[in-house]
């Protein structure tokens, strides 16, 4: 008994000078999700990698926080992610990764919206270009420390990743949240965070972006009219927008994706395991 208790002291009286076992954790996630993870910090010299690629960690005080996602088009293979002091690991996170069912559904829109003339891809993949360029420049801290929020109570139509058929010939996914919506209702930001694009997109139609920092951003589509511009800083509900009926659409409706680390993620998820950390 006496052996046992110097063992478990005697790594606490010599603190770091001793190398001490990893703190191991088994989570799960499934593909389009995220999770929060939230660390102390004993050293400024700590880093986080998940798959072999850093993960920016959030600095609050003495609390490290990042988030974990698992994209979409995942293979299902379960994945460590290391906090690392140097070459010493501290901390051990052992993800499985557990296969989710997502729904198929069939939609009728312009067809001049799937077959894109010479003129619209042009334009299409212009503007890919200028997102690619907003998606890869995020802030570099949470711009939020509250929990995510719907960007509207009503009814959703079409959840997070269904598997779409247009006009019975163009096969793709629905990579966000579509909520019933009339045209000119209000849309409150579903966090804080600055407003990096207001533009007419061709599929989105009107559309705000908003980064939240740290590679997390989220989209509001088909608006009818934006009440933001580039580079305003919002609060957490406050009007971007009104909904609407422009770009890809078969009705109006508000389009809500989630961007996170270069993966559109479920915003339903992001809400659910923002709750967590950020308790009110
Ligand atoms: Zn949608």
């Amino acid at each position: 008994m006496k052996n046992l208790l110097l063992t478990l002291l005697i790594p606490q009286l010599f603190g770091c000078a001793i190398a001490k076992n990893p703190i191991q954790q088994e989570l799960s996630i499934s593909p389009g999700e995220i999770r929060f993870v939230e660390f102390e910090e004993t050293s400024d010299k700590i880093r986080f990698y998940c798959k072999d690629q850093e993960i920016k960690l959030n600095r609050v005080g003495k609390k490290l926080q990042a988030v974990v996602i698992e994209s979409y088009f995942s293979e299902l293979k379960p994945f460590t992610c290391f906090l690392k002091e140097k070459d010493q690991n501290l901390q051990e996170l052992f993800f499985q990764v557990v296969d989710r069912e997502y729904k198929s559904e069939q939609l009728r829109v312009n067809p001049k919206r799937i077959k894109l003339s010479a003129k619209d891809q042009k334009r299409a993949n212009a503007e890919q270009v200028i997102l690619n360029k907003i998606y890869a420049s995020s802030l570099n801290s949470f711009q939020f420390d509250k929990a995510f929020i719907k960007p509207m109570d009503s009814f959703i139509t079409s959840i997070y990743g269904t598997r779409r058929v247009y006009n019975k010939v163009k096969k793709g996914q629905h990579l966000g949240t579509d909520f019933r919506a009339a045209i000119g209702e209000k849309v409150p930001a579903t966090n804080s965070g600055k407003v990096v694009l207001a533009a007419d997109l061709f599929f989105t139609g009107w559309t705000v972006i908003i980064d939240h920092g740290m590679d997390i951003f989220s989209v509001y589509g088909h608006l009818s009219k934006t009440l933001v511009k580039e580079g305003d800083m919002i609060e957490r509900g406050q009007i971007v927008a009104l909904s609407g009926n422009t770009g890809r659409t078969s009705g109006p409706h508000l389009h809500w994706g989630v961007k996170v680390q270069g993966q559109y993620i479920d915003g339903l998820v992001l809400i659910d395991e923002s709750q967590k950390i950020f308790k009110e």
